[in-house]
């Protein structure tokens, strides 16, 4: 028996995908300890960890988060390295008590690959997002205005990496804190045939497939029984109040015959919405992978778990990503022909997509084609493995 230590970001799509690997680790005995926060006590108890609450040791959220999210990666290290700082007392004793043989982090929950290095235990990243490395880093092509905040934020940056330092941090800059290299064990949510150039990464990379809850894998794919389409409109969870464009997609479906779900989001106003019309049913969160079971057509920003999840139903998108990471995975998908990428947020452009992916088989049948692929993925078996061998070199 192994004791493994857990880090993740407050993120629902950073974390749901830990959970099956978790209970998994559990089940053959290993003792694990999970540093997340308050709203995912649940789930992390559920699976048989014990829960760390880390929220006392971030610091405040800035009022413009929706806009940074994202975009101002100087904001984002500033908050990493002011975790760590935080954290890093309370670390100290933790690792003497726990003795963690591994830690297993989030790809973009650095403090747990700072305390790693720092107190030399086997690390394992952990990524939601399909990898990067720097060969497809470039994928993710930066908008201009999210280069210049980077730029902008240089200073910040670097006198951030001083005071990591300072605290007994030997890093280099912040790349070496960002980056995986071949050198790192890595867990991907996904598997080879979705992750794009997947001939650069090592064997150090272990593509597991997404990571479905138990429940979702005995729903059955139900789109051709129905009567009518169904269409199901997701942005995620995080920047989901554009009630713009929940309008601009009434408008775009009021007239079609076909049932349309928004998840609106649980902080969304929707009082201010123009009038709905009866074939849709708007809410604030839904069990989106029930709902995908029975969708024909997905409307979504291109989170990595939304994209997975629709693809492992089986369903065709409509790709409308957000920011760069989401656009990356939302190319992935138009080279896999499994969707199509939305050109304009107003209703022309949204009902000539949705008439795209419903009009040409060949969406449904390369969605079709990955919904296999996933199924026969090693998933969270696969991972436990993975971690109990890095734990035994
Ligand atoms: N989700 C859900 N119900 C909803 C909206 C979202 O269960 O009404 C889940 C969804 O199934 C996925 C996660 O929230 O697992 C969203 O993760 P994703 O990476 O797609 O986007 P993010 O919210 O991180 O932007």
């Amino acid at each position: 028996m192994s004791n493994i230590m857990f880090f993740s970001i407050p993120a629902h799509g950073h974390t749901n995908p830990t959970i099956r690997v978790v209970a998994e680790l559990v089940e053959k005995g290993h003792r694990v300890r999970y540093y997340s926060f308050e709203e995912f006590r649940e789930k992390i108890e559920g699976a048989g960890a014990e829960f760390v609450d880390c929220a006392p040791y971030q610091p405040p959220a800035p009022e413009d988060l929706d806009e940074k999210v994202g975009k101002d990666f100087a904001s984002l290290i500033e908050m990493v390295v002011d975790t760590t700082v935080k954290m890093d007392g309370m670390m100290a004793k933790e690792i003497e008590d726990f003795k963690p043989d591994c830690i297993v982090a989030d790809s973009v929950c650095f403090w747990g690959k700072l305390f790693a290095q720092r107190y030399h235990i086997p690390f394992v990243c952990s990524t939601t997002t399909m990898a990067f490395n720097k060969y497809t880093a470039k994928l993710m092509k930066q908008g201009f205005s999210e280069m210049i905040t980077m730029l902008k934020g240089m200073h910040r940056i670097n006198e951030k990496m001083e005071v990591l330092r300072n605290h007994g941090y030997q890093v280099d800059n912040f790349i070496s804190i960002i980056q995986n290299d071949n050198e790192t064990n890595t867990v991907v949510y996904t598997t080879k045939m979705f992750q794009p150039m997947v001939e650069t990464f090592s064997e150090k990379y272990c593509f597991i497939g997404p990571s479905i809850s138990k429940e979702a894998e005995s729903y059955s794919v139900e789109q051709a029984l129905a009567e009518k389409k169904q269409i199901y409109i997701s942005l995620g969870t995080v920047l989901n109040k554009n009630i713009t464009f929940y309008e601009e997609c009434v408008e775009a479906l009021k007239d079609m015959d076909c049932r349309v779900i928004i998840s609106a989001g649980k902080d969304t106003d929707i009082s201010t919405m123009k009038k709905v019309p009866e074939n849709f049913d708007i809410q604030p969160y839904v069990n989106q992978l029930q709902v995908l079971s029975a969708t024909d057509v997905f409307i979504t920003h291109c989170g990595m778990n939304s994209v997975s999840e629709s693809l492992y139903m089986g369903v065709p998108m409509v790709l409308f990503p957000q920011h760069s990471e989401e656009a990356a995975v939302a190319t992935r998908v138009e080279q896999l022909k499994a969707g199509f990428r939305l050109k304009k947020d107003n209703a022309k452009h949204i009902k000539k997509a949705v008439s795209e992916v419903l009009g040409n088989a060949e969406y449904k049948e390369n969605a079709r084609k990955l919904m296999c692929d996933f199924r026969n993925s090693g998933g969270a078996k696969e991972a436990a493995a993975f971690i109990e061998n890095v734990m035994q070199r």
